[in-house]
């Protein structure tokens, strides 16, 4: 289909841009474009003032700093998956950079725009959760930072304003010891139906604790709160206690259902993403696909 009438212009800045975005209370960002000009074009979004963001310098690139690793929030889905440094600082970027989509859309998608946009399905807003992230945003008004459990606040809904612009994703240093990431994909998009990023500290051969970040099973990604107390108490990762922390993971979950998956369906295969995800990480084995 075509989208309504649009005026289209490029940011030279995010001065530029913050300026652009308060002269209409409608317009709205254009990162990569992989998620809103699909919705466009079905017209089930619309703007007068597309703002593309995608191109500016101050909201590209990886800069590593002694505590933690600054992401710009236009760098794409393939940026990430091929940086080698940063493949070595936090693995569990590159696991999910690998499976989101197709190389067209990791070579055009931007995880700002990813993490902005709070699909239920999408593989970043998981990853962020279980690598305890923060997000800059900036606004008129000045700059603040959203921790991840706090980002996404409802389906296809993040704290990010209107009037603000994602900046850059911060990633506490050093990264999780032991990490795993299990998706199972929507076999047409590659969305995951249900996902598990698994991020593990550890002293020694002990497992000290651990951020389990789910996405697919629910309105919005989460932390299985429930699961991640189970790891600080001498979890060895045998069996039996995965068995166990499984179970009690998503008994409060509220599944999505749709024609593809039913909720039961969706928290069963939560659960066997989750497992997987355990003996990969308690192993050190970085599984990727179910
Ligand atoms: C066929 C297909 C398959 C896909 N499969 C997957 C998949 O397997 N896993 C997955 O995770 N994703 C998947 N996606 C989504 C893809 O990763 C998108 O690129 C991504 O979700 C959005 O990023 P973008 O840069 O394209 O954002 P855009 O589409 O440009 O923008 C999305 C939203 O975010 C806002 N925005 C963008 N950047 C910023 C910013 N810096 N600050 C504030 N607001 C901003 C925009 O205004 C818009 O509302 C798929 C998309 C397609 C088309």
């Amino acid at each position: 289909m075509i989208p309504y009438p649009v005026e289209y212009v490029r940011a030279t800045s995010v001065t530029h841009a913050l300026e652009l975005l308060a002269s209409d209370s409608d317009a709205k960002l254009l990162a990569g474009g992989h998620s809103l000009i699909p919705l466009m074009k079905l017209r089930l979004a619309s703007t007068p003032l597309l703002i593309d963001i995608g191109r500016l310098p101050e909201l590209h690139g990886i800069e590593f700093h002694p505590d933690h690793v600054a992401i710009g929030a236009a760098t794409t889905h393939a940026e990430l998956g091929d940086h080698p440094g940063l493949a070595e600082l936090l693995p569990l970027i590159r696991l999910a950079a690998g499976v989101i989509a197709d190389p067209t859309v990791r070579n055009r998608g931007t995880i700002g725009g990813s993490l902005v946009n709070a699909d239920p399905s999408a593989d970043w807003p998981a990853i962020m959760l279980a690598l305890d992230a923060r997000m800059e945003l900036i606004g008129a008004g000045g700059t603040r930072e959203v921790a991840a459990d706090a980002f996404f606040v409802g389906f296809m809904s993040s704290a990010a304003q209107q009037d603000e612009i994602l900046a850059r994703i911060r990633i506490p240093l050093p990264g999780p010891d032991r990490v795993a990431y299990r998706k199972f994909r929507h076999p047409a998009s590659g969305y995951a139906v249900a996902a598990a990023a698994v991020a593990l500290q550890y002293a020694g051969d002990t497992c000290t604790g651990g951020r389990i970040g789910m996405t697919g099973l629910a309105a919005t990604a989460f932390r299985a709160s429930a699961a991640e107390a189970m790891l600080g108490r001498g979890f060895t990762g045998s069996a039996e206690e995965i068995g166990r922390l499984v179970e009690t993971a998503f008994v409060d979950v509220t599944p999505l259902e749709d024609n593809f998956a039913s909720g039961d369906y969706r928290i069963q295969l939560g659960k066997v993403m989750l497992k997987r995800a355990l003996e990969d990480a308690v192993s050190r084995e970085y599984g990727i696909e179910s």
